[in-house]
């Protein structure tokens, strides 16, 4: 906010310099939360709206920092892409995630799918599938079980590699889904040549579907396309019952969102799980 109208360039540096020391101080804590266990994942369950079932989890990072408390990872998740550290965060979630994942079927829970956010800088990354695959070795998790989100700006960048890594995972089991859908700007010619297995629609969209039509027509487009393209559609972000009908009559059955769960700690998403074989 500029308090000083008569000298904004005064107003600005101090601006930038504030901004500045918030990356530094960020950078320092993240280095820090990695090597001193301060990260943590909490999972929201996606559901399926005709049989009430858990179909996936996503796996959300949360990062406790000594001293603050919980951090927003709107906050910390741009510091730890602009400093690559990204990479080293995104591979604890994978091996968490992963872990947790199997150790919850081997307790005999519904067999759910884990779905893990991956970063472009993640992506890029030369030896990203065999990070992926050592990590699923040494897990013992079943491929077939990983739903990778990736965002519309990823597959943008270099198509070569983007088709290439993709179709590789694929052929290993691994399903993508594409992250934030509708905000990018991908072509419809490039998006059908993509492995993909889920659109999911973005939040913004699902948000005033019940009073804008805009919004309702192009949550729309985007399930039909999705039919066209024999791909899985999901809408994020449902919070209210109205919401969820809606997107039924629509003909989109696989739902996340405050509506059904907010993102859960560990024990609470076993205890919904246990939950889950009663119903
Ligand atoms: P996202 O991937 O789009 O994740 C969905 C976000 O929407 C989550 O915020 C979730 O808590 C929130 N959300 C879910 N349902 C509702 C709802 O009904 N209403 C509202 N208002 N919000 C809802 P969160 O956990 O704060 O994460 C924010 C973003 O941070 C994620 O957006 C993702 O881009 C990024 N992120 C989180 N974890 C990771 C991670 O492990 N790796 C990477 N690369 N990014 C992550
Ligand atoms: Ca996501
Ligand atoms: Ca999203
Ligand atoms: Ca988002």
């Amino acid at each position: 906010a500029k308090q000083d109208n008569s000298n904004p360039v005064r107003t600005f540096s101090w601006e930038m310099r504030r901004d500045f020391e918030q990356t530094i101080d960020l950078e320092k804590g993240l280095r820090e939360a990695l090597a001193g266990g301060e990260f943590l994942l909490h999972y929201q369950p996606q559901y399926h709206s005709q049989t009430g079932r858990i179909t996936t989890l996503e796996a959300l990072v949360r990062w406790n920092r000594a001293g603050v408390g919980l951090v927003s990872p709107a906050e910390f998740i741009p510091v730890a892409e602009s400093t690559g550290l990204i990479v080293p965060i995104g591979n604890w979630v994978m091996r968490t995630a992963f872990q947790q994942l199997k150790a919850w079927h081997e307790e005999g829970l519904p067999p759910v799918k884990i779905a893990i956010n991956i970063s472009a800088l993640q992506f890029q990354a030369q030896d990203f599938i065999e990070v992926v695959t050592a990590l699923l070795r040494e897990t013992g998790l079943d491929p077939q079980y990983v739903e990778l989100e990736l965002t519309e700006s990823i597959a943008m960048q270099d198509e070569k590699h983007t088709l290439a890594t993709l179709g590789e995972l694929k052929r290993r089991g691994i399903s993508i889904a594409m992250d934030d859908f509708g905000t990018g700007y991908s072509s419809l010619s490039y998006l059908k040549r993509l492995p993909l297995h889920t659109l999911k629609i973005d939040r913004s969209f699902i948000q005033d579907i019940t009073s804008s039509e805009e919004n309702l027509a192009i949550v729309r487009t985007i399930i039909e396309l999705a039919r066209i393209l024999r791909m899985d559609v999901i809408a994020e972000g449902a919070e209210t019952g109205e919401q969820v009908e809606l997107l039924k009559l629509q003909g989109c059955f696989n739902v996340q969102g405050y509506y059904y769960s907010r993102p859960l700690p560990t024990d609470d998403m076993t205890e919904l799980l246990k939950g889950a074989f009663k119903s």
